[in-house]
């Protein structure tokens, strides 16, 4: 069989992660990407690309870890190498802090992140409305950074990209031997998944740079996080929400709860507000399929559903998606040098 040729539907984090992995598994396929949008008009450009972890109800525990733990030694070796700041990879302190102990003292990833351990009695008194908290040190990637720095290393090594919107899967079947579909909230439509919902997040990025730690409501929906430029504050989870305008009240909200955090804040200057929809699934959807149509095959691997954790998760269901591409190559292989006997 000549070389595999294969179209990665999507450019943002997962689209773009998962066609890296399948270029360096399988050097000898042809990868293409196809997308209708890229950096920076992505969802991914709009998160604030912080590794902490949010559980998926449907994926075993173990599973998530080992994505997890894939992602952080990924992007950890990229903080520590030259590529650090053009990539826009790296370490941040900082707390999550509650206002009542939660069940769970030690998440899943408590050592995966670097130096996890229980806010002393002086860091809590920074936060006098909360009770209990959790240092730690984890990374972050400045998103639309580290797209551009994930397509420039994938055209380098001869990775073809397209500006194209995919009405359906089964059209590539004469150019491609295999698709992925990464194709984000996107495939709410492109593949008819009602299983995948929007979780609309509006965020604002500000000038603040004396801010160096991350802070961390521990329910998930205020959060200060700084970049190597700009600090990102948030935020908002509107299950079911399609709209990508941002909303003025929100902003102000989102303000405020965060000086409540963190009152320095009050100084920060240039306040842009971004809006983006997670792709929310029970599960990421990390699995093969078949396409048939009048004996014809097409094999798909759907990598899409992330929700709100794109980032902290990438590199790992990435390669996962790059094992089961792999699959698809060897059956097909198998197919073809069984027609051949
Ligand atoms: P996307 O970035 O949306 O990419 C999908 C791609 O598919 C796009 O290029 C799109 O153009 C393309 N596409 C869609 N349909 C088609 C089609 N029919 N044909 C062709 N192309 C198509 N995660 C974290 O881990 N940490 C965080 O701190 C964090 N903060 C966040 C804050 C906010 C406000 C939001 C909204 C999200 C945040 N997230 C965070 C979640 C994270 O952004 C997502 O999980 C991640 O970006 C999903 O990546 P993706 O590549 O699947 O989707």
């Amino acid at each position: 069989m000549a070389a595999p040729k294969v179209a990665v539907v999507g450019a943002g984090v997962v689209g773009l992660s998962t066609a890296m992995c399948i270029v360096e598994t399988y050097p000898s396929c042809s990868v293409t990407i196809l997308s209708d949008q890229f950096s920076p008009n992505t969802t991914s450009d709009v998160a604030a690309g912080m590794l902490i972890p949010h559980t998926y109800p449907g994926t075993p525990i173990h599973v998530q870890k080992q994505w997890f733990k894939d992602t952080f030694a990924y992007l950890f070796a990229i903080s520590n190498s030259a590529e650090a700041s053009e990539a826009g990879i790296h370490l941040v302190s900082g707390w999550q802090v509650f206002k009542n102990t939660p069940k769970e003292e030690l998440p899943f990833w408590s050592d995966v992140v670097l130096g996890f351990r229980p806010m002393s009695e002086a860091e809590l008194q920074k936060f006098p409305q909360h009770r209990f908290g959790q240092a730690f040190t984890t990374l972050k990637c400045d998103c639309p950074p580290y797209l551009l720095w994930l397509e420039k290393r994938l055209k380098a090594t001869g990775v073809q990209m397209y500006t194209r919107k995919v009405a359906d899967l089964w059209d590539l079947h004469s150019e491609y031997n295999v698709v992925v579909n990464c194709a984000g909230i996107g495939a709410h439509q492109l593949v008819g998944d009602e299983k995948l919902f929007p979780v609309r997040g509006q965020v604002l990025e500000v000038h603040a740079p004396w801010v160096k730690n991350f802070i961390r409501d521990g329910d998930g929906l205020t959060y200060i996080y700084p970049g190597i430029h700009r600090v990102t504050l948030g935020g908002t989870r509107e299950e079911g929400s399609w709209s990508l305008s941002p909303d003025p009240g929100t902003t102000k909200d989102i303000f405020n709860r965060c000086c409540s955090l963190e009152s320095s804040l009050r100084g920060a200057e240039d306040v842009q507000v971004k809006v983006g929809l997670r792709p929310s699934r029970q599960c990421v959807r990390l699995q093969r399929e078949l396409l048939s149509q009048g004996g014809v095959k097409l094999p798909v691997v759907h990598n899409y559903g992330h929700g709100s954790g794109g980032f902290s998760m990438h590199r790992g269901t990435a390669k996962e998606a790059a094992r089961l591409v792999g699959e698809c190559i060897a059956a097909l292989e198998g197919s073809s040098s069984r027609a051949k006997l």
